[in-house]
């Protein structure tokens, strides 16, 4: 579904990718797992057009995105769900959903669109209780429940989600966790970036490592569960 060869970007002199290769296959939930400052924002920016590879291919399906306008790789089915759940605080739950919804209407029609908001509301039941409540409003966990519901509205054909549990508390962390597991269940195609690794590793098929720039350690989520470079690396993480 998703493949990524050889991906180098750079922020002027500063290289932050160093040729990173992976894939995500349909309805997978895929994990990058690294510290701060790895790349794990770059790579899904570069994916989302919002940054320029100096090099390497991100191809959906047979159609090579490099080099396309970020509403045209929205519109070809890639939802980014950015960190720091970016939502329009002065805008209704109701009215963020039906945004995240118009740049693909002209695919999915009007009738798919409330059909899919009520699928979201079925996931996301605090959401339909606060439908018309201002999202600024909304606690962090509210708020992160309603970016997620927001780029799902876009009947994605993949979903990037950018660490959905930074600055939540723990328990609206297994909450999130909770979704994505309901999301991957129901064969959501999914890349997740996260610098909670074991929490990402439980919901996830497969994982990445990435350290510096670069994919040090690929395998299934379990493999890495049981890894013991990855259990050093994040082993406070591990106990939690
Ligand atoms: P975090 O978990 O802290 O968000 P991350 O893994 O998402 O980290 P990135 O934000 O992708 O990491 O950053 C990768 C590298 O690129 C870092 O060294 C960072 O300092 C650098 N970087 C990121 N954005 C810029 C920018 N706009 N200009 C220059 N360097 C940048």
């Amino acid at each position: 579904m998703l493949k990524i060869k050889d991906l180098q970007v750079s922020y002027g002199p500063v290289r932050a990718l160093h040729g990173v290769s992976l894939e995500v296959p349909a309805g997978k939930l895929v994990c990058v797992i690294g510290s701060n400052g790895a790349g794990k924002t770059t790579l899904l920016r570069t994916i989302s057009g919002l940054l320029k590879p100096t090099s390497g291919s991100v191809r959906l399906g047979e159609r090579e995105l490099v080099g396309e306008k970020p509403h045209l790789i929205t519109r070809a089915g890639v939802a980014h769900c950015p960190e720091g759940r970016r939502v329009f605080p002065d805008l209704s739950v109701t009215d963020n959903l039906v945004l995240g919804a118009f740049t693909r209407l002209k695919q999915i029609g009007q009738v798919e669109m409330h059909k899919g908001m009520e699928n979201i509301f079925a996931l996301f039941p605090r959401l339909q209780e606060r439908r018309e409540q201002l999202a600024g409003t909304l606690s962090g966990g509210e708020q992160q429940m309603l970016a997620v519901g927001r780029a799902l509205m876009s009947r994605p054909e993949v979903l990037l989600l950018d660490e959905p549990s930074m600055g939540l508390a723990p328990i609206i962390i297994d909450e999130v966790f909770k979704r994505l597991a309901e999301l991957r269940a129901r064969g959501i195609t999914m890349l997740l970036v996260e610098q909670l690794a074991f929490r990402a590793l439980e919901v996830a098929d497969y994982g990445y490592v990435i350290e510096h720039g670069k994919i040090e350690i690929e395998g299934t989520a379990e493999s890495l569960r049981n890894d013991p470079r990855v259990k050093a690396a994040y082993l406070g993480q591990a106990a939690a």
